[in-house]
């Protein structure tokens, strides 16, 4: 598994994730905001992005799985996967949300299902604000009708990994995002 092809360099991440920073900055001027990161994916994204935001800030982690019939990642690869639509928490925030700015920190927005599970979820803490920053956007794949509030790159329907994103755990620590092809 060395056939990997760079679909974004890293000087490309870093200059679109200081102008996503630079609009959280002005959008949420003189206030505070907590970051919940979606983990593992969203790491490398919550830490450049976070510091790249000139505001009072905090961060909480939350972690989902998919229930159901993920496949291996090999046939992951070669079809993508559809989940059931059942997605479980496996680690839920650390701290109340009531009133506060949330945004939501997200490596990549596939179906949807993911951050529509996790929108309902911290909507019923009653947040003052819920936005999604999610640095990749694939709306090819999109099941259900979500949109980011701040996304770095829409890209095609490829399986991509690096800086975060993994394939069976490995690559996360890649500074580029890379495709790797499906044959
Ligand atoms: P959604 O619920 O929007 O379909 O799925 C979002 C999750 O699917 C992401 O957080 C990520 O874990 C996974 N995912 C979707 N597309 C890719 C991809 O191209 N590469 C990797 N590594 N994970 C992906």
């Amino acid at each position: 598994m060395t056939d990997l092809k760079v679909l974004i360099r890293q000087d490309e991440i870093a200059k679109r994730v200081a102008e996503l920073g630079a609009d959280i900055t002005k959008d949420f001027a003189g206030q505070s905001i907590i970051f919940v990161g979606v983990l593992k994916g969203a790491a490398i994204f919550l830490s450049d992005l976070a510091r790249q935001v000139k505001l009072d800030a905090t961060f909480d982690f939350i972690g989902v799985s998919s229930y159901g019939n993920r496949p291996s990642p090999t046939q992951e690869l070669k079809s993508g996967w559809d989940s059931t639509g059942e997605v479980k928490l496996t680690k839920d925030v650390d701290q109340s949300m009531k009133e506060k700015n949330v945004i939501v920190v997200e490596d990549i927005l596939d179906t949807g299902l993911t951050l529509t599970f996790l929108k309902k979820l911290l909507a019923a803490h009653q947040p003052r604000s819920l936005k999604i920053a999610a640095l990749l956007d694939k709306p090819s794949r999109r099941k259900l009708p979500l949109e980011g509030d701040y996304v770095g790159f829409k890209i095609p329907d490829e399986f991509v990994v690096g800086y975060g994103l993994d394939y069976a755990e490995r690559y996360r620590n890649l500074a580029d995002i890379c495709v790797i092809p499906r044959e």
